[in-house]
């Protein structure tokens, strides 16, 4: 028998286009990831096309009334991209850009993230085509509530769990909560995480992606023998996560000297008070009019003079163009995906160390997981506990992660992809095939 392509001894059908990866959106990306990592996989790679399929994919219409009595429709998706290891994982994003091609690769880093953390869940995303700032709040009370009846064929507290993502918060997740409760007619608390801490949320929750970045940053420092006090540090998204792990890093004597966002590029070369601009972001919606800065050039935040350098915002941030200007020995990826595979390139041969989204920001994914350990026990745990275990488990994985990349020679990126796939696709195939 004959094996034109793909893994010998699979038969490969071609891929639908939404699938092919010459369209390089975000799932592009994500298969090409994939690819790097099939070598390293052993005889596991028999199994390796089920990581460039989602499981399940659901598009959904959700309508709702607008204040001004008008009917508007918004294009909403879940995806479960993987389940081997256990339910469906990750967040909802609202945003005007989300496509299906997004929601499919921000859930598929969901099931590396998960498994190169070792939390017991499969990977999945979910979003809504809209602009949330354009939505009043009962308009956007009426969104969530609609979509989250839309979804509830898929969600619930042992098949999948959303959570936060891109303008999404504890209030969206306490009206998801209450519209599947609900549905069900019971109060269901464990069916989302990153819900506010009265309704069954998680102590450290918010915090928990950034000091997440933080954690591995400290990891990644130390063995390449750079100090925190004193490095310097820009970030681009000054937001739950960027704005925690600017304030985290400026707290252990790092000088946060440059930060870009929406609205704007700041700058402060003796290190601006991360305190205080998150408090400002947080009343004016942005980094710009911050009194402790100059204003900077957007084009001029990539090769800004630093060390670490933190992108915390949106995909495809660094790219081609200007990954070659950065100057930074280290860069931790806060957001999903900030990274293009030739910016990596680029990155990687200039030998700047990338820490990846799916070991670096995996801090929110693992206090969700203790949020949801905690509201099916009915027994909440302490701060210092949750960044105890938080901090240990980010600490142990990291170092796996180092370690398979020295055996391997290859990037901390592809490393992580080893160690999760090989993870998730042993679950596999101990699980077999059925029917
Ligand atoms: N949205 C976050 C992420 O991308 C958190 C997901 C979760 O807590 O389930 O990792």
């Amino acid at each position: 028998m004959s094996h034109p392509s793909g893994t010998p001894g699979n038969i490969t059908h071609p891929l639908p286009s939404y699938l092919d990866p010459q369209h390089l959106g975000p799932w592009g990306i994500y298969l090409q990831q994939v690819d790097r990592v099939t070598p390293y996989l052993g005889s596991l790679a028999r199994w390796v096309e089920t990581l460039k399929r989602p499981k399940r994919a659901l598009i959904v219409d959700v309508p709702i009334e607008m204040d001004d009595g008008t009917i508007a429709h918004f294009e909403g998706y879940r995806v479960q991209h993987n389940l081997s290891r256990g339910p469906g994982k990750g967040g909802v994003r609202f945003h005007q850009d989300v496509t299906l091609s997004e929601v499919m690769a921000l859930s598929a880093w969901m099931s590396i993230k998960n498994a190169a953390v070792n939390v017991p869940y499969g990977g999945a995303k979910g979003g809504i085509r809209v602009d949330p700032k354009k939505l009043s709040r009962a308009e956007l009370e009426r969104l969530t509530r609609r979509y989250t009846s839309e979804i509830g064929l898929l969600i619930g507290p042992t098949k999948d769990i959303p959570a936060p993502d891109v303008n999404t918060n504890g209030q969206i997740m306490a009206w998801m909560m209450d519209t599947y409760s609900m549905n069900v007619g019971a109060t269901a608390t464990g069916v989302v995480t990153g819900k506010p801490v009265d309704l069954g949320g998680s102590l450290g929750r918010v915090e928990a992606t950034g000091r997440g970045v933080f954690t591995v940053g400290c990891e990644a420092a130390e063995r390449i023998g750079m100090q925190i006090a004193g490095a310097r540090v820009a970030v681009q998204g000054f937001g739950n996560v960027g704005g925690t792990a600017g304030r985290l890093f400026a707290d252990a004597g790092a000088k946060v000297v440059a930060v870009q966002d929406h609205t704007g590029s700041i700058y402060n070369a003796r290190g601006l008070d991360a305190a205080a601009l998150q408090a400002h972001v947080q009343q004016t919606g942005g980094v710009a009019g911050f009194a402790g800065a100059e204003a900077m050039a957007n084009g001029d935040f990539w090769g800004v003079d630093c060390d670490i350098l933190i992108p915390a915002a949106l995909e495809g941030q660094l790219t081609q163009d200007n990954a070659g200007k950065v100057k930074a020995r280290m860069v931790i990826e806060g957001a999903n995906g900030p990274t293009t595979p030739e910016a990596d390139d680029i990155l990687n041969d200039k030998g700047v160390l990338v820490l990846p989204d799916v070991i670096a920001n995996a801090g929110g994914v693992t206090v969700s997981y203790f949020e949801w350990v905690q509201d099916f026990s009915s027994f909440f745990w302490t701060e210092d506990e949750i960044n105890a275990r938080l901090v240990r488990i980010m600490k142990e994985a990291f170092a796996a992660v180092w370690q398979v990349a020295q055996e391997n020679k290859v990037s901390l990126r592809t490393a992580t992809f080893i160690v999760a796939c090989k993870r998730i696709l042993h679950a596999r195939e101990m699980r077999g095939l059925y029917p």
